[in-house]
């Protein structure tokens, strides 16, 4: 008698990112209780499967992690484009966001987000904004693994009132949403010019104590750097050193203003940078020093920033976009290849969440976070190096099946736990509240 599993993806080319970088080509992948059970070759093995998916003629890569994100900004997609990214916030993000935080808003921008981050790969998402039980909710919903962090930041009164109680809070939703293997919480604070040195050195030692995972803006602009200066008389990462952070596991968005000797600060401590090109650009902030990152041992991995800044989340694009880049800028074709890109995507991406024993690869005993590429299109055809497609040629659009922890959440190309339909009508029921909002 076979043994009985839960679901098996039959057929394809695995990436397995394995140590070896294995490719592994006509296996099934056995999933149970969650977990990848086994990587085996059908002729020789069987099991009996609840559920079966045919990946033939596919790409089944783990899961894409995106490290940066503002799930509930979906509803500002293409809002208040072409602007500085001062002006952007100051007189349309802001003003919207104190209008709009409320429970219904972010909990269903962050469904359209969760459900749209699937459609795009993504598995697991590094979300950084307000009101961390709507995110929750609308992440599980979907079906995404996320780690959810409170953005903390002076005036709102997410600094002041809850300073000493940071660490609780991020205690007590870790319990409350215990139930639930998808959901874990961080801390955000937002960056060095949204939180005052006090606050910094409190969320400092509060994620100490505990033990948790900070997430950060980090020299996303010029002016950043510039102000810091005058006001620290240091740079941003020389200041993250004094007020405690630093040191600390860190994933630090953007890190575009940087240099070789806070990069080398970096190095030496447990320090990952999120990079995101496309928010970047688009902003006009600037190109992060990705190869003196990478001289100097940073670890890397990719953002799309939230839909306001993007104005999607297509992190395939994002790794095609960046590999182009910095080819271009170090005028080396050779320049950050395309399985290195992939590594940085995945495995990479779950070393900087902490979570690379469990995710980031497609091993026997990790979670079974997996994305489905197809390449049936006459696009996808033929394909050489599967690297190279997965970077150079594939996008959203060959997005075919997902399944997290075990469970279908796409499924050819539909979304199996949410109406994208009833999404799309939310969406532009928002658009109209929003204009009136802003007058
Ligand atoms: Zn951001």
């Amino acid at each position: 008698m076979p043994a009985q599993v839960d679901l098996i993806l039959r057929g394809g080319t695995i990436l397995t990112l394995d140590r070896d970088l294995r490719v592994l080509e006509d296996r099934a992948i056995a999933i149970d209780g969650g977990r990848i059970l086994d990587i085996f070759d059908p002729r020789a093995k069987q099991y009996a499967a609840r559920q079966e998916i045919d990946t033939a003629n596919c790409i089944l890569m783990p899961g894409l992690i995106n490290a940066h994100s503002h799930l509930p900004m979906t509803y500002f997609r293409g809002l208040a484009d072409d602007l500085p990214l001062e002006t952007w916030l100051r007189d349309y993000i802001w003003p919207l966001e104190a209008k709009l935080m409320k429970h219904e808003f972010i909990g269903q921008a962050a469904l359209h987000g969760a459900a749209e981050m699937i459609k795009n790969g993504i598995t697991q998402v590094q979300d950084m904004y307000f009101d961390m039980p709507a995110i929750a909710a609308a992440c599980s919903q979907a079906g995404l693994r996320a780690i959810i962090g409170e953005a903390v930041l002076e005036g709102n009164g997410s600094a002041e009132q809850a300073r000493p109680a940071l660490g609780e809070k991020v205690l007590e939703l870790r319990q409350s949403f215990a139930a639930d293997p998808l959901l874990d919480f961080n801390l955000a604070p937002h960056s060095i010019y949204a939180c005052s040195e006090k606050t910094l050195v409190q969320v400092a030692k509060v994620a100490a104590e505990h033990g948790i995972l900070l997430h950060m803006h980090l020299a996303e602009t010029r002016g950043e750097v510039r102000d810091c200066l005058k006001e620290h008389g240091l740079k941003p990462v020389h200041y993250l050193q004094k007020v405690g952070i630093l040191e600390l596991p860190a994933v630090y968005a953007h890190g575009v203003w940087t240099d070789p000797d806070e990069i080398g600060l970096m190095a030496a401590n447990p320090a990952s940078v999120a990079i995101c090109s496309d928010s970047n650009l688009k902003l006009a902030s600037g190109i992060l020093p990705l190869a003196e990152y990478q001289r100097q041992g940073v670890n890397l991995c990719f953002a799309t920033d939230g839909v306001a800044s993007n104005n999607n989340l297509d992190l395939l694009a994002e790794i095609d976009l960046t590999a182009k880049l910095h080819k271009a800028l170090n005028s080396d074709p050779a320049f950050l290849p395309a399985a290195r890109a992939v590594q940085m995507a995945t495995l990479d991406a779950a070393k900087a969440l902490g979570v690379a024993d469990r995710r980031g690869s497609l091993e026997p005993g990790k979670d079974a976070d997996i994305c489905v590429l197809s390449l049936a299109g006459l696009e996808c055809q033929p394909v050489y190096n599967p690297y190279s497609h997965v970077v150079y040629t594939l996008g959203a659009k060959q997005v075919r099946d997902v399944v997290i922890a075990g469970e279908i959440v796409l499924r050819q190309g539909r979304l199996a736990k949410v109406d994208e339909a009833e999404l799309v009508e939310t969406a532009k029921s928002w658009k109209q509240r929003i204009l009136k909002e802003l007058g």
